[in-house]
């Protein structure tokens, strides 16, 4: 249960009765559209991040992921490619016209992820890191906050409240699977969180079911149903060659099976009432709608 201790004031439906959508370069989060952020989970070169750019926009994603700072469990891992990553990104970004959202780990690394991102990611394991969630309110750029793996959505909305407090109401919250007692997937991804969250808060909700699930063949299922759910975007790891990918391989989708999985989404959406957009049709990628009322532009 939520305590009564721990009030929310900015990010519940008390302080604002309008969903928030935020204007991410012309890509709207929040409202009617389902938005797709897909990519792989490392920069690891400028072929692989373009053809996995290409691909993953072909197939209708409108925002390029892909990690820059690495989060790795063991020190031995590879990293990210650091700075150059974030070239790299904003490089991808320029020549797809794909927003982009990355990783920032480090308080001391705000300004420079800044300079190249268009949506700054705070991690899971960053989640309780409350300087970096000051820092990243004090930056102008939207941010997207990953629940921790042990929080709690009180949680989660909580780390929500800090970036808000500083003046940026420009948060996406993701729901990314937390640990249990269950060991045949990497986390359980806990779609209760969707319709809770939504309940509690007028900011958008998107679900990572790479992380959620730890198997590429889970994720077009646990996608659809997050859709079902009402989550308002995912954000999805893709690799041209998983088995060869630095990090996260056995969870990333091949640009094939992420068209496929496109297509398959698109029909639960409209289920719901939702819709994706198809680049292969000539129409505009978002639809005006009564919720898109409380637009938040990001464009400076
Ligand atoms: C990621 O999305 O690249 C990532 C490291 O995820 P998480 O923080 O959810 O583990
Ligand atoms: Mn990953």
């Amino acid at each position: 249960m939520f305590s009564e201790t721990a009030p929310l004031k900015l990010v519940n439906w008390e302080a604002k009765s309008e969903a928030t959508v935020l204007n991410i370069r012309g890509v709207r989060v929040g409202g009617l559209e389902v938005v797709v952020m897909a990519g792989p989970c490392a920069v690891e070169s400028q072929e692989q991040l373009l053809a996995t750019a290409r691909a993953v926009q072909s197939s209708g994603a409108s925002i390029l992921r892909g990690g820059a700072f690495k989060p790795r469990t063991s020190p031995y891992s590879f990293q990210g490619l650091k700075e150059q990553g974030l070239e790299l990104l904003a490089w991808a970004g320029r020549e797809t016209g794909l927003p982009v959202v990355t990783e920032v780990m480090d308080t001391r690394l705000v300004e420079q992820v800044c300079q190249y991102a268009d949506i700054l990611q705070v991690g899971s394991r960053q989640m309780h890191n409350s300087a970096l969630l000051q820092e990243v309110g004090l930056c102008g750029k939207p941010v997207l906050i990953k629940r921790g793996m042990s929080a709690t959505l009180e949680e989660l909305l909580l780390a929500a409240e800090y970036v808000l407090k500083q003046g940026n109401e420009q948060v996406i919250l993701c729901e990314r699977g937390i640990r249990t007692f269950e060991h045949s997937t990497r986390n359980t991804l806990d779609l209760n969180a969707i319709p809770m969250l939504k309940k509690r808060s007028h900011l958008p909700v998107i679900v990572d079911p790479s992380h959620g699930t730890g198997h590429w063949w889970m994720v077009p299922w646990m996608s659809k149903a997050a859709i079902a759910v009402g989550a308002d975007g995912l954000l999805v790891e893709v690799h041209c060659n998983p088995e060869e990918a630095l990090s996260d391989g056995p969870q990333s989708l091949r640009p094939s099976r992420f068209d496929t999985m496109m297509k398959d989404l698109r029909q639960v959406a409209l289920a719901v009432g939702r819709e994706i957009s198809d680049p292969r049709l000539d129409r505009k990628l978002s639809t005006p709608r009564s919720k898109a009322q409380g637009v938040i532009d990001s464009n400076r």
